[in-house]
């Protein structure tokens, strides 16, 4: 039997499901294992820290039962990982118990809090889930194109520690073999706006092990960074409306900053503890801070970019756009207010490192608007040299 917050959810659930967008069949044995390994982290998490999980009980956590999906099991351990580290005299302690990460299976790209008597929910929409997975199987197939393109191709990118420079060099030598993956992740957006389910025509990576080597990070610290954000919704903004003020989702970023210091110290921490070295090392995981909120701001970025385009060409296009721009328009000072987040919490040193993280990313946000202008012949031009210099001197 699920456990009744588990329960409660399902009922909340039923009134906003829309069907045909689950993850994927419950009860699989692969996912039954996925989740199970979830379960043990879980549970050796509960063992480790006494104090919290006596004070909040979070035995239902441990329990494969209560997860429809391994990213739900493996969001409430990240969720667990930094609120556990959380001290008891800070003053939104008391509030820290029962709170549930769900997925919902809906077509629309977004997340929200959700309080439902004692409850508290962090509900993820599997289309959410679904789009970042598209955005790394694309980072994953062009970084490839990339790494077999000659060494001496002159790239802008500064960094490579999300493949920036891989990425790059794809775009600038082999464009026709980039362009399937393009599509794909450009088609994976429509179709949600169009109310589609979207194929899935790449993979994450023919063998498991890569995947989880390579891409499951990037999804991982990507998905953690709404979840906080969420979460400083859940614990600050409670008594808000449904609609958030733009001021409320930058304080929610600049909260979220905070745990995401947390988050990464303890997940390179608790790899290492626990005979994974390998992900310890990750350059996600090690730069989780900068590389968590980039690649959420990326995504929306380019989301709302291909929104914007497929909404001109309908009917009611003028009231669409003007919600569509002013979502846009919160991205991007969302994007920059986090850097303002980071200088408040001493890391402005380190400032390079989140820009450095934005520009890889924007290698495909930028090759995906390239190929936009190509496919529906766009008079407006755009082009890799023109816009990776985002914060950065030319040199
Ligand atoms: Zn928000």
């Amino acid at each position: 039997m699920p456990h009744p917050i588990v329960e409660e959810f399902a009922k909340y659930a039923t009134l906003t499901t829309n069907s045909g967008y689950e993850m994927s069949a419950a009860g699989r044995p692969d996912i039954v294992a996925a989740i199970a390994i979830h379960c043990t982290d879980i549970q050796k998490l509960i063992a480790s820290k006494p104090a919290f999980f006596t004070a909040f009980d979070y035995g239902w956590a441990a329990k494969p039962e209560n997860y429809a999906h391994p990213v739900e099991a493996q969001l409430q351990f990240g969720l667990l990982l930094v609120i556990s580290e959380i001290i008891p005299t800070h003053a939104d302690y008391p509030r820290l118990g029962n709170i549930c990460i769900r997925t919902l299976p809906s077509r629309h790209i977004n997340m929200e809090a959700v309080v439902r008597g004692p409850n508290k929910y962090i509900v993820v929409a599997t289309a959410m889930i679904r789009m970042m997975q598209a955005w790394a199987v694309t980072m994953r197939h062009v970084g490839d194109i990339g790494r077999a393109a000659p060494e001496d191709t002159p790239v802008i990118c500064i960094a490579n520690f999300l493949g920036g420079q891989d990425l790059e060099k794809a775009v600038r030598t082999n464009w026709p073999a980039v362009t399937p993956y393009l599509d794909y992740l450009v088609d994976t957006c429509i179709a949600y706006r169009l109310g589609e389910v979207p194929e899935r025509t790449f993979a994450l990576a023919e063998n498991p092990d890569a995947s989880l080597l390579h891409a499951t990070q990037f999804l991982f610290v990507g998905e953690m960074f709404f979840i906080c954000h969420e979460l400083i919704h859940v614990l600050k903004h409670i008594e808000a409306p449904k609609e958030r003020s733009d001021d409320e989702e930058v304080e929610a970023d600049h909260w979220a900053a905070s745990l995401f210091i947390i988050f990464q110290s303890q997940l390179a921490r608790w790899y290492a503890a626990n005979g994974k070295e390998h992900l310890a090392a990750q350059p996600t995981v090690q730069a989780a801070v900068y590389a968590g909120p980039a690649i959420f701001f990326t995504v929306m970025h380019t989301l709302l970019f291909i929104e914007r385009l497929t909404v001109a060409a309908q009917d009611d296009a003028a009231t669409k756009l003007e919600v569509l721009n002013r979502e846009f328009k919160l991205n991007g000072a969302r994007l920059f207010a986090y850097e303002k987040a980071l200088q408040r919490f001493k890391l402005d040193k380190q400032g390079p490192i989140y820009q450095a993280a934005l520009q890889q990313l924007d290698v495909i946000a930028v090759a995906c608007r390239m190929r936009l202008i190509e496919r529906y012949a766009l008079p407006a031009q755009v082009s890799l040299d023109q816009n990776l210099f985002r914060g950065f001197p030319e040199s």
